[in-house]
């Protein structure tokens, strides 16, 4: 069989590549050796967001004598709850093979593996060798194993196999405080489970910056969330009641179940790279350009394999780079503009810069803060926690990056990254209508706090 463009891996890189290709006239085809929608469907974005909206309704009907409603006693089967995730994802998967085949795309099933340069030999439920003039690599990432403490998949669990428990512990050990572990903690917590964060680093979450670890550190303690930073995992043991996590000059720490979260393994080795002559950097990473071009001519690579940001959307954008620069439409990725969400309860979500690294990248900067208790909509779905941040640059007014903290986080974000893609300065944000009484708004206040002209916030006392 012969193809214009062969595509390894249908995660969101590969499947959106894949899409692109097509509509503009080539023959492609999508090889995966596990299902439709690779991580991110299947054991990733899809599924603990699934699970984090049961816990948002635990959590508001937590609340429900707030708003004058009474409820009995709370209740809830985590099996139920695991088996509608399975059908959300199984709904989805389907639909994306309908798309596929909508687009003409031929979906290959088995692991591929590179003969040559423009050569793939397939293996699993079809056994082939394909010729293409194109390949895309999009091969993704998995859990990370640390030798000190193996997951069993039992007690030990990683995140793929965390999520196939379908009854809760008592409490867990989340071993990683960055964004996967945290969005587990703020779950799990929620549904009663005891939660230790066990990070090795002086905070959580802290590529976000220290203020939003602050401000997550503070919402966890609140959901009764135990986070011991600066602590190092030396061992997991298993005891008759449970587990015994051992950490190096500190007590040990008993727990049901635990979870390693220390981060992504990207997948590239068993691929043949080297008959392909692709090189590999750390980690087993791909080198790119900005078209997403490999070292050699007509093999392009996406996604997590990139080691870039390691987010869905990432993968995506970049499968959309590498589609349109092999149909001839020369496209270069910008990284510049890449929101990032951690969907904890409260939500975070950021885009370009934080003040501290606007500051240290040479620009005279400014941040116009603006907090969810004094508006309007917050206040009404007593939705106070958090605030909305924006960063720009004094000289030109120009936005250089946003950070908010609170209800819909990963919603509010579209419009600063919006901004920021297109150049925008906070004027353009000031001058727009922003419909009220919405959570929205707080761009707006926040805009005109980093421009000194704050409608509804007092103004900066002048020396
Ligand atoms: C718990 C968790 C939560 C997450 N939440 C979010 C989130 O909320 N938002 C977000 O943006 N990102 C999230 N991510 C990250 C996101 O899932 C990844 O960044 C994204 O899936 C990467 O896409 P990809 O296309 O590069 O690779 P993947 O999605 O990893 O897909 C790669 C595919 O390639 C296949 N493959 C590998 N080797 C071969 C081979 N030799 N032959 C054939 N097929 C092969 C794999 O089976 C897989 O299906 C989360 C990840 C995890 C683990």
């Amino acid at each position: 069989m012969t193809f214009d463009v062969a595509i390894i891996g249908a995660g969101p890189g590969g499947y959106v590549a894949a899409i692109k290709a097509s509509q503009n006239g080539k023959r492609v085809c999508l090889i995966e050796k596990n299902y439709l929608g690779g991580a991110c469907l299947n054991v990733g974005c899809i599924p603990t967001k699934t699970l984090l909206s049961n816990a948002a309704i635990v959590s508001k009907l937590k609340k429900a004598s707030d708003f004058g409603i009474t409820t009995g006693p709370i209740s809830f089967d985590y099996g139920q709850m695991k088996k509608r995730k399975d059908s959300v994802i199984e709904k989805i998967r389907k639909s994306l093979d309908g798309l596929l085949l909508s687009n003409k795309i031929t979906i290959l099933r088995g692991t591929a593996e590179f003969l040559s340069p423009k050569e793939i030999k397939i293996k699993g439920h079809d056994n082939t060798i394909i010729l293409a003039d194109n390949v895309i690599i999009a091969t993704g990432s998995e859990p990370l194993d640390i030798p000190a403490f193996p997951c069993d998949h039992e007690r030990i669990l990683n995140s793929t196999s965390l999520l196939e428990i379908t009854q809760l512990p008592k409490s867990l050990a989340i071993i990683g405080g960055g964004y996967i572990g945290c969005e587990f903690a703020s779950l799990f917590a929620e549904l009663g489970v005891k939660v230790t964060i066990l990070e090795a680093l002086p905070m959580i979450v802290q590529a976000q910056g220290k203020g939003i670890s602050d401000a997550l550190s503070r919402a966890f303690v609140k959901q009764g969330i135990d986070i011991q930073t600066g602590v190092f995992v030396e061992g997991i043991e298993k005891t008759s009641s449970g587990l015994s996590v051992k950490l190096k000059d500190k007590p040990a720490l008993s727990c049901d179940m635990a979870l390693v979260a220390v981060g992504r393994r990207i997948v590239t080795d068993h691929l043949g790279l080297d008959k392909a002559g692709v090189k590999v950097g750390d980690r087993g990473m791909i080198p790119v350009n900005d078209k997403m071009e490999t070292n050699v001519p007509g093999i392009y690579a996406i996604g997590d394999v990139t080691g870039k940001f390691m987010l869905a959307h990432v993968a995506s954008h970049q499968g959309i780079i590498a589609g349109s620069n092999i149909v001839g439409q020369e496209a270069h990725m910008h990284y510049n503009a890449v929101p990032a969400v951690i969907f904890t309860m409260p939500e975070i979500a950021s885009v370009g810069f934080t003040l501290e690294q606007a500051l240290a990248a040479g620009y005279s900067a400014t941040a116009g803060k603006f907090p969810f208790m004094a508006l309007g909509k917050s206040i009404a779905a007593q939705d106070t926690e958090g605030f909305a941040e924006v960063v720009i640059d004094n000289k030109t007014k120009q936005i250089l990056g946003a950070q908010v903290v609170g209800y819909d986080a990963s919603s509010l974000i579209a419009e600063m990254a919006l901004a920021i893609a297109n150049e925008l300065t906070v004027e353009c944000v000031a001058d727009t209508i922003h419909a009220h009484p919405t959570v929205a708004e707080a761009w707006l206040e926040a805009a005109l706090i980093a421009n000194e002209t704050p409608i509804h916030f007092p103004p900066k006392i002048k020396k």
